[in-house]
């Protein structure tokens, strides 16, 4: 028996480069069908994540005349994570595997059989890892390999270079419903769900069309989620900092007052200004810190729905 699959490929704003890449999904989904990998129930789901150009038009056409095409949309722009987590969990009873895939063209899907293959010899969870940067700015792939270092180093668990570009089983995908965390960070999170997993290398391209949405703000913002969400080790060296300070303001404290007891007590102003400075600026960072993570309890309390879904190309069959 092979398995059906969900190709599950967010789109925002992407009326340019859906035209060209859905051809190329379309592609790879009749090959792998035709060789035998998947069965012929498998789809091609599009997430539309509130999108103010063409992008659900266009997707609701393609559905229309494409059997293999289906779509969802998302009531409003929330961003890639829960674009993806929408995505996956609108699949996850209607298939055996998901494939995620950026829709930009840079993921080569040619990854997408040695990732079936993969699942076909037991692994549950395949990341597709870019084996090189060629085709990123000097500047990108120092960003971007500074972050998962970074992380890493924090004691999140990210494979080096793998974004979310992913095969996960519904095995894996039924456990997962159960991380109900509002912050996403889905590449931290699915090593965290265990089961048995592997990786497969590709070359990452560039974009077929328009432009990342991902700036520099966004991608400092994904990198602070990522850490804060999966770590509570920034807490810690706040914990250390305050150690190391206490330490040396008492050994401050100890030789005022010797020099005071000594007679040299010429009026301290400079070095009282750079102490009060130092430890004025070192408790705003991390009173800063903590009110991040004090933001992400306040988010996770709520509660909050992570995905909405507003319109389908399809009839959903409802739970009686
Ligand atoms: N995307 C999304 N919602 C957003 C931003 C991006 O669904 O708010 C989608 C986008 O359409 C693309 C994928 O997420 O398919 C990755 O975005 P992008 O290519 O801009 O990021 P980059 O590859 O530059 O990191
Ligand atoms: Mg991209």
């Amino acid at each position: 028996m092979c398995p059906c699959l969900y190709m599950v490929i967010p789109c925002y704003n992407e009326e340019k480069v859906l035209p060209i890449t859905s051809e190329i999904f379309l592609n790879k989904m009749k090959e792998l069908v035709s060789l035998g990998k998947v069965s012929k129930d498998s789809r091609i789901m599009f997430v539309n994540d509130g999108s103010r150009d063409k992008t659900w038009e266009i997707i609701k056409d393609l559905s229309q005349k494409e059997e293999y095409i289906i779509g969802i949309c998302q009531s409003r722009n929330r961003g890639h994570q829960n674009a993806v987590l929408a995505g996956i969990m609108e699949a996850k009873d209607k298939c055996d595997i998901t494939i995620s895939i950026d829709c930009d063209g840079q993921d080569d899907v040619n990854a997408m059989n040695k990732m079936v293959d993969e699942y076909l010899e037991g692994a549950e969870i395949v990341y597709g890892v870019r084996s090189k940067r060629d085709t990123d700015t000097f500047f990108k792939r120092f960003t971007a390999e500074t972050f998962y270092k970074l992380l890493n180093s924090m004691g999140a668990e990210v494979v080096y270079n793998h974004a979310d570009y992913r095969l996960v089983s519904s095995k894996v995908l039924q456990e997962f419903e159960n991380f109900k965390e509002v912050n996403l960070f889905l590449r931290g999170m699915f090593p965290m769900v265990g089961f048995k997993s592997t990786s497969v290398y590709y070359e990452r391209a560039e974009r077929v069309a328009g432009k990342s949405h991902y700036p520099l703000a966004k991608m400092l913002g994904l990198a602070f989620d990522g850490i804060t969400s999966l770590s509570i080790k920034p807490l810690r060296i706040i914990t250390g900092m305050g150690f190391v300070v206490a330490l040396i303001s008492f050994l401050g404290i100890i030789k005022f007052l010797l020099d005071k007891f000594m007679g040299n007590t010429v009026a301290g102003w400079a070095s009282l200004v750079c102490i009060l400075c130092m430890v004025s600026g070192i408790q705003m960072v991390c009173m800063g810190i903590l009110g991040e993570y004090i933001g992400k309890i306040y988010m996770e309390v709520k509660g909050r729905p992570r995905y909405i879904i507003s319109e389908r190309t399809y009839q959903e069959q409802r739970d009686q």
